[in-house]
């Protein structure tokens, strides 16, 4: 893996410090999801911010934050995924199991959801909502499909 990563580098013109396309993608771990591949980007062209769920947690706002005001990007995409693990995932009984097995609370939600288009509007409000961030006009959101392999925006607000 070290050789080929090198090996990219060397043939491919070097990415610079700040994403050239002054994108940064907010998405999910899943397997199936290639943030450079949803807007055909190489790598140099964005930043991925990436968790399970895709989700706008605390953590989530602070590398945007970094993305912005240090580093450049002035637009932000969310894409959530169809068939994501954390869709009908029971927060609540989880999180006791886990306390359970563990003998500890967890000191976080899990972020489970039942409504794949309600989370993700939730996400894009809540970027939109938060005045530390110096670019908040242009914050859309997407839903990838898994089977159908295709990226779709998601009117919201
Ligand atoms: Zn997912």
């Amino acid at each position: 893996m070290v050789t080929r990563a090198r090996e990219r580098v060397a043939t491919g013109p070097r990415p610079g410090k700040r994403p050239s396309s002054a994108l940064a993608v907010i998405t999910c771990m899943d397997t199936r999801v290639d943030p450079l591949q949803f807007f055909q980007s190489r790598p140099g062209d964005i930043h991925a911010i990436e968790n399970a769920g895709g989700l706008v947690t605390g953590d989530v706002i602070r590398s945007l934050l970094v993305s912005q005001r240090y580093l450049g990007t002035r637009r932000v995409a969310v894409v959530m995924h169809t068939d994501c693990g954390l869709l009908g995932l029971d927060d609540h009984a989880e999180a006791s199991a886990i306390a359970d097995e563990a003998g500890v609370e967890i000191p976080f939600s899990l972020g489970g959801f039942g409504d794949l288009h309600q989370r993700l509007a939730e996400s894009v409000l809540m970027v939109r909502a938060t005045p530390i961030l110096p670019h908040r006009n242009d914050v859309r959101g997407y839903i990838y499909d898994v089977e159908t392999l295709r990226l779709s925006e998601v009117a919201i607000g």
